[in-house]
């Protein structure tokens, strides 16, 4: 498995009319991705699109879109399952302080998360799609908005199976929901 990051742009090589780079992101970035960061939510996926980067003196526009689908795991019955996703961004790139850190880009304001920082000579485009990936992922993600999850009682998927349980002694949140569908 390689781990050598892609997707680092040099200044130097963006011309005055821009520079379009065309984005296709496959198992083996999201494989690496994962290894760097096991926590993440989501399994795995595929995504295409486009970015083009154009200096304004010395600040970097980066515009794009991105559309694929994602692997996801169902809130409600762990199910995986695959749901199609898109996004459109711009963002501003401005010579960072020296020593901007995570930390400090997550004390900038919502107004401000269209503005990030880039430092040297370098854009980190790999960082910059992540970081777009993850405002694509879906808050609960549900594999069927009907989806009526796991049997409070007995783990039973209740999408493909029934099972035995009486529905009226259980006070879940799955049994009210499992009520409403009889
Ligand atoms: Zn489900
Ligand atoms: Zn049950």
């Amino acid at each position: 498995m390689t781990t050598k990051k892609t997707l680092q742009i040099n200044l130097k090589t963006i011309p005055e009319t821009g520079l379009a780079v065309g984005i296709d992101l496959g198992p083996e970035w999201f494989a690496r991705w994962h290894e760097e960061d096991p926590g993440l939510e989501f399994a795995g996926a595929r995504i295409t699109g486009n970015v083009h980067l154009s200096k304004h003196g010395y600040d970097i526009l980066v515009r794009g879109s991105l559309s694929g689908q994602l692997e996801l795991a169902c809130g409600r019955c762990l199910e995986p399952f695959s749901a199609p996703a898109a996004i459109d961004f711009d963002l501003l790139l401005v010579p960072g302080p020296v020593h901007a850190t995570a930390a400090a880009k997550e004390e900038l304001s919502p107004d401000d998360l269209d503005l990030d920082y880039y430092t040297g000579e370098i854009v980190d485009l790999e960082s910059l799609l992540r970081e777009q990936i993850i405002l694509m992922l879906p808050l609960k993600p549900l594999c069927d908005e009907a989806c009526k999850g796991l049997c409070f009682h007995c783990g039973a998927n209740l999408k493909s199976e029934t099972c035995t349980c009486p529905t009226d002694v259980v006070n879940s949140p799955f049994a009210q929901l499992a009520k409403l569908k009889i």
